[in-house]
């Protein structure tokens, strides 16, 4: 048996005005996912656990079948993952935003999109400088551009109730009340003001400012967590291993693949936005099943629209996954003998609100010993899920159906 998991990545959506009231999913003409969903079964599931924020890494380790309340401990060392770092078992991650502040007010969270050769001059500047002098041990790594992490590889007394707040959320707006606060959070404000008497008059920031761009006046630090302790997927549905590959073009989705065992496949010309290669997408997919029991192919072009509000960009998002991924993942599955194929998003990016609710979503499910049912669709969409018998209040419990034969 082979499988793939398809998720375009904040599909979901509400009934738009412009598309006569239809929503980006029920407008993109999409032959192939209806084809599965007359054939398969249709349903819904809410991935994000109430109480918690829609991020997609809460959602995606909901729409994996890893309970986020259980086993969610912060975004930082899920990126940590991603970018290979180790974290022990008493280790802090911790998301390490370059940004500009100035008065007092978060004026950008992106240090005016600082270039990642800058921002990796400043991440050093800090391990040189500021490490030294805490008395914790710190290390600092460059990522892209502003997006940087920080380890703290000591005993702290930071814990899961330490409040840090995302600077993306706060732009424009006076940073006095989401500086981190709580247990051990002194230490945390302790290098971000320290922070700025190291970028202050730093070379990189002399250039920028010559240069008329915004400098990066300090660190901002935010999404703390320790290494999540995520049972592998191989067993966890089954009790021969299934040994997966997951494609995508977002960190996020790299770091939780390799958490739980998969094996991440680099796809050349992919990008994380719609101009990715849907079509070098669905050719390594379906060549990895070669070597795989299943494949998971994430597209976060859907979702990058739905931040956009561009209705058009996710209705040809969609188009482009039913057009140059589907088939040739479908008949890959197909070329094995029998095969079971699941399609949802991790949550909905409404493009009304440009953002993540964490409402339910669609889903797709079908394969070769799945016959046309009740629970069977003329079309893959929110409307057909919501009149299906299948929904799951708790989104984690879904996938495991994947893997149940009856
Ligand atoms: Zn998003």
């Amino acid at each position: 048996m082979k499988y793939a998991i398809i998720i375009p990545d904040g599909c979901a959506d509400w009934s738009i005005e412009s598309l006569g009231g239809r929503t980006p999913m029920q407008a993109a003409r999409t032959p192939n996912l209806d084809m599965l969903a007359q054939t398969g079964i249709v349903g819904r599931s809410q991935n994000v656990p109430t109480g918690m924020s829609p991020g997609s890494d809460v959602a995606t380790l909901g729409l994996l079948g890893y309970n986020p309340s259980q086993y969610y401990t912060g975004r930082a060392p899920l990126e940590a993952a991603a970018q290979g770092i180790e974290l022990g078992v008493h280790d802090w991650a911790v998301r390490c935003n370059l940004v500009t502040i100035e008065r007092d007010v978060m004026k950008s969270f992106t240090a005016g999109h600082i270039s990642s050769e800058e921002a990796t001059l400043l991440i050093a500047a800090l391990n040189d400088k500021m490490a030294p002098d805490f008395p914790v041990n710190l290390q600092f790594y460059s990522g892209v551009s502003y997006r940087n992490l920080l380890v703290i590889r000591d005993h702290v007394p930071l814990s899961v109730t330490t409040q840090t707040y995302p600077p993306h959320d706060y732009t424009g707006q006076k940073i006095a009340d989401v500086v981190p606060s709580g247990d051990g959070s002194c230490l945390l404000r302790g290098l971000m003001d320290a922070s700025r008497l190291i970028f202050e008059g730093h070379p990189v920031n002399r250039q920028r400012i010559k240069a008329g761009k915004l400098s990066a006046t300090q660190i901002w630090l935010w999404g703390i967590g320790q290494k999540p302790q995520l049972p592998l997927f191989a067993n966890r549905f089954s009790a021969t291993p299934i040994h997966g590959a997951m494609i995508t073009a977002v960190d996020l989705l790299r770091g939780i693949a390799s958490l739980i065992g998969w094996e991440v496949i680099n796809v050349p010309g992919i990008t994380g936005y719609v101009d990715t290669d849907f079509a070098a997408k669905g050719k390594y997919a379906a060549e990895s099943l070669k070597n795989h029991d299943l494949v998971c192919v994430h597209v976060e072009a859907t979702d990058e629209a739905g931040h956009e509000g561009s209705v058009e960009k996710k209705v040809k998002a969609m188009e482009d996954i039913d057009t140059f991924i589907v088939p040739p993942v479908l008949e890959a599955l197909k070329s094995y003998g029998d095969w079971r194929l699941f399609v949802s998003p991790d949550h909905p990016t409404p493009t009304a609100i440009k953002t993540h609710t964490s409402d339910y979503v669609p889903w797709l499910l079908a394969g070769s010993d799945i016959a046309p049912s009740a629970a069977s669709a003329p079309t893959y969409d929110e409307e057909t899920a919501r009149h299906s018998k299948f929904r799951y209040n708790k989104g984690c419990k879904m996938l495991g159906q994947l893997f149940i034969h009856k």
